[in-house]
């Protein structure tokens, strides 16, 4: 992997784009004063040796826990490793964020837990006008139909609507960086798909 394999979206942030083999969501790249963060790792061996290579210390942010998203948390020599309850039960290490978190190394970051469908515990990472969302936005797989949970959907809605950023990015989608306007429209018709006495909303 070169440096031709990171898509710069302004000063600060680049990401490398998702692929479907190896499976490996995109990673987001933003440049600290002090750090590199990370969001997402990926599962592509030549994305760990990239980052590897970039020689600055780095932090990550992992959204959720499933392996095309942080497979590479092995391979990448990292300082600090920010993630959810429920990713630290795979992890096993890193520090699990149950708040809102503000950091400030240069730019601004805000580090914050994402109700999601697609996986408990996920989290996503906002700085200027970009908010990172990896999965969350996605739909979930019960008794093999695509679903979303309707609490879980309209604290999602909550908090998406809540942040400053105007542009999500959203991880495997074609376009990857959506209006916030558009993703949050799209959740709100799903959500006025429910039916009050069922806990799902079957997609
Ligand atoms: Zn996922």
């Amino acid at each position: 992997m070169k440096n031709e394999h990171m898509i710069r979206i302004n000063e600060h942030i680049s990401y490398i784009k998702a692929s479907e083999n190896p499976l490996s969501a995109d990673i987001g790249i933003i440049e600290g004063e002090k750090f590199l963060w990370i969001f997402d790792l990926g599962a592509d061996e030549s994305a760990a040796e990239f980052l590897n290579g970039i020689k600055k210390r780095k932090n990550a942010v992992i959204s959720h826990f499933h392996p095309d998203h942080m497979g590479n948390l092995e391979h990448v020599k990292l300082n600090e490793v920010y993630l959810g309850a429920n990713t630290f039960k795979y992890a096993k290490l890193g520090n699990v964020v149950d708040e809102d978190i503000f950091i400030d190394d240069g730019i601004k970051l805000h580090i914050f837990p994402l109700p999601s469908s697609h996986a408990k515990g996920s989290l996503g990472l906002e700085t200027g006008d970009y908010a990172f969302l990896g999965d969350a936005t996605y739909a979930t797989m019960k008794q093999g139909r695509v679903c979303y949970n309707s609490s879980v959907l309209k604290e999602e809605i909550a908090v998406l609507e809540n942040l400053s950023a105007k542009y999500f990015l959203i991880s495997h989608d074609e376009r990857f960086i959506r209006s916030k306007e558009e993703v949050i429209a799209e959740l709100k018709e799903i959500y006025k798909k429910r039916d009050p006495k069922e806990s799902f909303i079957w997609i």
